[in-house]
């Protein structure tokens, strides 16, 4: 499948990141991790950190998936409301689900400062806004629902809102926790730390093609016939692995973005992330090369032509959209591209054990804020691997 359209910005700005050599011979690991993207990058830190020796793989170039797609928002929220996601999976696994975004987004912030990795991170507000007055009504409970289980935020009413942003809403919260980064810079970041520090082995332009179970481990058959010899299997293979697996997990979805030339961006943009409830949404941020990105118009996903064709048409009203939102706004599009995620029945993510997959783990992000999700696939399979208790595995199981 094609994740993404052609031209995303980071590969225009950051080009090839890295390139690896392909697999050429049999070798032997503790842990083989498919997939070279943002989650498969942070799963093969922590495991060699761990001192596990750990091998990654890519079919494509390293983080030429929907990683280098991604407006990369770090933010708590995910696709569901807290107060809607009580009501569809229990308090107690939207509760933790919720906090563990904010802690997912602090641990990020102190695994980039511990690498002194160079890729755009920020700590930044985030906004919640209501695009009417029926979308202010839930949010207004969502407000009070974050309130109680102790997140810092405060309601804005329309004025403040206005007064505070010069935004067009009828609402909003305001959220103390959030982040913004390059994530497709930070990918190679991880993985050049690791390759260096924690001798981790990378191949691009390998494919995984068959595994072969034995009782304690497992044979992985990669394109060009060499075997890697595993005791456990990662899969970090984004949303291609709804083709591995029988059951249904994911609806596709067709994401837009365009960022603009750059700018003299005001003080209230340049450190806050902004999200209108109106459907399809709307996100705005700035980046840190002074250019705002601006992003949605989602749609069902069909195929990634029907996809492409729409970019310009996509651009026009996300321009549209945001100018009139922050009235003071001038911009002028420079890129603009398209890319595919997914979302869950429920919005959380698949991260664990598959009954069809034995001697392997999955660590499947789904979700607008994805980044959030591999971040927490880290300690989960950590504690997975070592035989400690996660709730986050119950929580986050197949077949839920
Ligand atoms: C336009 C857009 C905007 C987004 N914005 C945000 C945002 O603001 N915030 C946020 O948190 N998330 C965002 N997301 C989602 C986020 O980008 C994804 O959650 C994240 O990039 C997924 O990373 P991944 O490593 O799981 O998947 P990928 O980056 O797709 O990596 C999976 C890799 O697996 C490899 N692979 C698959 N099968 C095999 C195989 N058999 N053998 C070898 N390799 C294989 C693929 O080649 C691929 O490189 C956005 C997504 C898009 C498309």
């Amino acid at each position: 499948m094609k994740l993404r359209s052609k031209e995303p910005y980071w590969l225009l700005k950051n080009g090839l990141i890295g390139t690896y050599p392909s697999l050429q011979k049999d070798i032997t690991c503790d842990i083989l991790v498919v997939g070279g993207g943002i989650t498969g990058a942070l799963i093969a830190y922590q495991f060699s950190k761990e001192g596990y020796r750990t091998v990654l793989i890519d079919r494509r170039d390293i983080s030429l998936g929907s990683t280098s797609a991604s407006t990369s928002l770090l933010q708590y929220e995910l696709d569901e409301p807290l107060y809607a996601l009580i009501k569809k999976v229990g308090a107690n696994a939207a509760i933790d689900t919720y906090l563990e975004g904010v802690r997912s987004i602090e641990k990020l912030g102190s695994i980039i400062k511990s690498l002194k990795a160079d890729c755009g991170f920020e700590r930044k507000q985030s906004v919640y806004m209501a695009h009417s007055k029926k979308d202010a009504e839930w949010l207004l409970t969502e407000f009070e629902a974050r309130q109680r289980i102790g997140l810092k935020v405060t309601w804005l009413t329309k004025e403040r809102l206005k007064r505070k942003f010069d935004a067009t809403g009828e609402g909003a919260i305001l959220s103390e926790t959030g982040a913004a980064t390059d994530v497709y810079q930070l990918v190679r970041c991880l993985i050049e730390y690791s390759i260096k520090n924690y001798r981790l082995r990378v191949f691009d332009h390998t494919e995984l093609v068959k595994v072969e179970n034995l009782k304690d481990s497992c044979e992985a058959k990669v394109s060009g016939g060499s075997i890697i010899k595993a005791r456990k299997i990662v899969y970090a293979t984004g949303y291609e692995s709804q083709a591995m697996l029988r059951d249904k997990v994911v609806d596709l979805i067709s994401t837009f973005t365009f960022i603009s030339e750059p700018l003299k961006i005001p003080s209230h943009l340049r450190h806050t992330l902004f999200w209108d409830t109106e459907d399809p949404y709307l996100y705005m941020r700035a980046t840190d090369d002074n250019r705002i990105l601006v992003g949605g118009e989602d749609e069902q996903f069909k195929n990634p032509e029907r996809r492409d064709r729409l970019i310009d048409k996509k651009q026009e009203l996300l321009l549209k959209k945001a100018t009139t939102k922050f009235s003071g706004l001038k911009l002028i599009p420079d890129y603009a591209w398209a890319g595919t995620f997914g979302v869950t029945k429920d919005a959380l993510p698949y991260i664990g054990e598959h009954p069809d997959y034995p001697n392997a783990y999955f660590v499947l992000a789904f979700g607008g804020n994805g980044i959030t999700f591999s971040v927490m696939g880290m300690q989960i399979l950590s504690d997975a691997l070592a035989g400690r208790p996660n709730k986050f595995l119950e929580y986050f199981r197949f077949r839920r």
